[in-house]
């Protein structure tokens, strides 16, 4: 038996094969064919396949979500026959004897750059297309076929790191836990894992590829992996895996109760969520609403940006299937670990304060008024707050609120139907809580964003593994941060949730509750253990 130790992001346990996942590989570079002849073949061979997957995946889409939205996949199976596209490729391998990865790559890229410069809109749309069978392609050269990245059994996955886009496109139906060597236990990785319920561990440096295949269990109560465990030991934590599924079933009863302490006071607990795929979850464990979608996964989880239209389908979704519930969107946030390749953005020096969220937004003001009309779109079918991100003065404030105006004006022109909706501001950083009053007077809520109040008060980057051991998760600072918080917006009307991770910290839900907290927003499987505390607490007695 091996043991290895680790961070522990979710105090759960989990037993499975282990399967080494090695993340695609994107960089191409120029490289001659030693046998171009063989590369002509393997091309034709993964030119074949692409057409093939094209088909499957538009009969899936077809049954799944009907013939509008599986008729990309018939284009691209068309744009696959395309005789200048097989031409360009198969010159490369035969004239400038290159391979066959570099070819498709050089011959789409070419080819989507023509198109991406044409006039005519549709035709401009297709660059996106171009890209993406090119992609395809060269996903079967490099074997980047999600079967050979996770593997077609439910596993335990090792890797040497997984950022956030990849987490979200992994099939969280094979996914039993996951092990990294790098990572930090507050990165979005991370809370994606836990709102998933899904033991995992970072910081994992004696990973070692030759646990491919074995068995292995995830305790992450203790922080350890253990690679063919001794029989006793498997025995041992299968009847704890066993007692956390009854915990979970006794959890149930608590379905449909009041969040309400002994002495009578009510809190909403809500959850938080990253797209419409965890709209069951909400459901599931009977969250009272979302306080926090985090709609950058909505971007992460695209290729391209996503169109007003996709962005409405998505948030739409949400909303009208919650109804009549409160779900909270916070406009993109994007930047710092949550980097997207097509946004293009720079790399910088210090990326947690940089041009990330509502900076970009504000100054990309094209791409902001795109998700505000399609959030407005969306406000017509239930019940919707919209709130913004890493906001540090009220002049920020009010320009995101004069562009969701601007944006409301012209839907209302163009006779689109736009529904009632509160705005709320994210408390994240040490200069919105000083600001909280002039803030308050502003929007209808506040949502206190524990993790990056957190980083940038204690002046820790929340990325960094290293720095854990400085880190302190209770900071008398950050814990006297979220109670002026609350105080301010309380002084103007403005009510106050906790939407960080602290807000799922059942050894600080009296503390909350006591400053006098209306929300605390967590993953979806918290929210009925919280519901269990705060029913069990009795705020009338002195605090310990
Ligand atoms: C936070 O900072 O606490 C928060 C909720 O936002 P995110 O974790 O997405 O940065
Ligand atoms: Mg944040």
């Amino acid at each position: 038996m091996i043991e290895a130790t680790g961070k522990s992001i979710l105090n759960g346990i989990a037993i499975g094969k282990v399967k080494l996942y090695k993340p695609p590989v994107v960089d191409i570079q120029p490289v001659k064919a030693d046998d171009p002849a063989a590369e002509l073949a393997r091309y034709e061979e993964a030119h074949e396949k692409a057409i093939e997957q094209q088909w499957v995946l538009y009969d899936k889409a077809l049954a799944e979500a009907g013939e509008e939205n599986a008729a990309v996949f018939e284009i691209h199976a068309m744009l696959l026959e395309d005789d200048d596209l097989i031409n360009g490729i198969k010159d490369i391998i035969n004239n400038e004897q290159m391979t066959a990865e570099y070819a498709v790559k050089t011959a789409s890229d070419n080819m989507a750059q023509i198109f991406a410069q044409m006039e005519d809109a549709y035709m401009k749309e297709r660059a996106a297309d171009i890209y993406d069978i090119g992609q395809s392609m060269l996903d079967i050269l490099l074997g980047n076929d999600v079967e050979s990245l996770q593997g077609t059994e439910p596993s335990i996955l090792i890797a040497e790191d997984l950022v956030p886009s990849e987490t979200v496109r992994l099939d969280k139906s094979l996914l039993l836990g996951f092990v990294t060597r790098e990572g930090s236990t507050n990165s979005h990785t991370a809370i994606l894992a836990r709102s998933m319920n899904i033991p995992a561990l970072v910081q994992c440096k004696d990973i070692d590829d030759s646990w491919d295949g074995k068995d292995a269990i995830i305790d992450g109560y203790k922080g350890c992996i253990y690679i063919d465990p001794d029989p006793e030991l498997r025995e041992e934590l299968t009847k704890k895996y066993n007692e956390d599924k009854e915990a979970r079933a006794m959890l149930e009863e608590l379905k449909g109760k009041d969040n309400t302490t002994l002495d009578g006071k009510t809190v909403k607990v809500y959850a938080n969520i990253g797209g419409p795929q965890d709209i069951k979850a909400v459901q599931e464990n009977d969250a009272g609403g979302v306080g926090l979608f985090r709609t950058e996964f909505v971007y992460l989880n695209s290729k391209d940006n996503p169109d007003e239209e996709a962005q409405f389908k998505a948030y739409k979704e949400v909303v009208e299937a919650l109804a009549p519930k409160l779900v909270i969107l916070r406009t993109c946030d994007i930047g710092a670990d949550k980097t997207i390749d097509y946004m293009n953005l720079d790399k910088e020096e210090n990326p947690a304060l940089g041009f990330r969220a509502i900076r970009i937004c504000l100054t990309r003001k094209d791409f902001f008024k795109t998700q505000l009309r399609a959030l407005l779109r969306a406000s017509a079918f239930g019940n919707m707050g919209i709130m913004f991100p890493m906001i540090i003065s009220v002049a920020e404030l009010k320009a995101a609120k004069e562009i969701l105006e601007e944006c409301k004006q012209e839907l209302l022109a163009e006779g689109v139907a736009i529904g009632e909706y509160q705005i709320g501001t994210m408390i994240e950083t040490p200069a919105s809580v000083i600001i909280a009053d002039d803030l308050a007077e502003e929007c209808d809520f506040f949502s206190i964003g524990t993790n990056d109040l957190t980083q940038y008060t204690c002046a820790i980057d929340r990325q960094n593994a290293k720095l854990e051991p400085f880190s302190d998760t209770h900071h008398p600072a950050v814990l006297k941060l979220i109670q002026m918080t609350i105080e301010a917006g309380h002084r103007h009307g403005t009510w106050v949730g906790i939407c960080g991770e602290l807000g799922a910290d059942p050894t600080l839900t009296e503390r909350f509750l006591r400053m006098g907290v209306d929300e605390l927003s967590v993953n979806p499987k918290s929210v009925l253990p919280l519901r269990k505390i705060i029913r069990e607490t009795d705020l009338s007695k002195a605090a310990e």
